[in-house]
């Protein structure tokens, strides 16, 4: 209930200010602003409050951008992507009411714990087979499902954020080139015209880093990256579960329309076989 009335659809819908929140400790740091736990004074629904930069944002020329972004993940209901409840501004800052995710960022985990065992990587494909299926009957296409993106929720339930890069589908886009390529399809390297189903190439890209605590393609420059990915030059180490294995490789297929359906993926025996997933009980009384 407390969440229904941050919903932006609901007509009842009232315009929040920063008055309405206590605010709690950094959560963490973006490019364009902070993020805070924060607790609205009302009835201690506890939120995080992402603080962006309206100065900043024109600088960066982005606020298109993240308009996409907020009217795309508005409206998207779903136990394994994070809600974004509401947006306010003011002079200077735009804030938009987030889900609080309490167990923080997917590749911090990765960084302190190392690679993830079968069940909780056989969990994660589940989820996130769901949420995208969830997406793409949407038209929306995430394009940028990578560690760095996914958080966790209390029970350790992935949380797909930060929908900067996606789109509605099919897309002729151009990537501009920042950050890592290691997620980045044969068809975005090559510029192509791409659709829903470089999302399943990022998946295949995640089961793989997941279980061996490096991305498949990794390399020492950018070039040699890209030239593996085009190749599909993938080698499994012997440690790798031989199921996941099988998935992978066939989710890392030079064309999209030979790649694994996500409804496969749900299906596949490892998946069946390892995940534990379950659904949080506030979860499924919301979707
Ligand atoms: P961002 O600007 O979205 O990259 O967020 C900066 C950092 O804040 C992230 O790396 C997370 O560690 C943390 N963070 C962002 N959103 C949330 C959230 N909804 N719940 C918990 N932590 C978050």
């Amino acid at each position: 209930a407390a969440a229904g009335q941050m919903q932006p659809s609901n007509p009842t819908r009232r315009h929040f200010t920063i008055d309405d929140f206590e605010i709690g400790r950094p959560l963490g740091k973006g490019k364009f602003g902070n993020v805070y736990l924060a607790r609205l004074k009302k009835n201690h629904f506890i939120v995080a409050l992402k603080v962006l930069f309206k100065s900043q944002l024109e600088k960066a020329g982005l606020e298109h951008q993240l308009r996409r972004e907020v009217e795309i993940q508005a409206h998207l209901q779903h136990p394994n992507i994070l809600r974004l409840y509401n947006y306010f501004h003011d002079a200077r800052r735009i804030y938009l009411i987030l889900e609080y995710a309490p167990r923080g960022e997917l590749y911090n985990f990765l960084q302190k714990s190392g690679p993830l065992d079968e069940q909780r990587t056989a969990t994660i494909m589940e989820e996130l087979a769901d949420a995208l299926t969830y997406c793409h009957k949407k038209k929306v296409i995430h394009r940028d499902i990578k560690p760095e993106n996914l958080l966790l929720g209390l029970m350790g339930e992935v949380k797909i954020a930060d929908f900067g890069w996606s789109v509605h589908a099919p897309s002729l886009r151009r990537q501009t080139m920042c950050g890592t390529l290691d997620y980045l399809s044969p068809e975005i390297v090559e510029g192509r015209m791409y659709d829903e189903k470089v999302d399943l190439w990022c998946v295949g890209v995640l089961c793989y880093e997941l279980l061996v605590g490096k991305p498949p393609f990794e390399s020492a420059s950018q070039s040699e990256t890209q030239r593996r990915i085009l190749k599909v030059d993938v080698t499994f180490p012997p440690s790798m579960p031989v199921g996941a294995q099988d998935l992978v490789s066939k989710l890392l297929r030079f064309q999209p329309s030979e790649r694994l359906p996500l409804a496969q993926i749900l299906v596949h025996p490892w998946v069946k076989a390892h995940s534990r997933r379950v659904l949080p009980p506030c979860a499924q009384k919301a979707s």
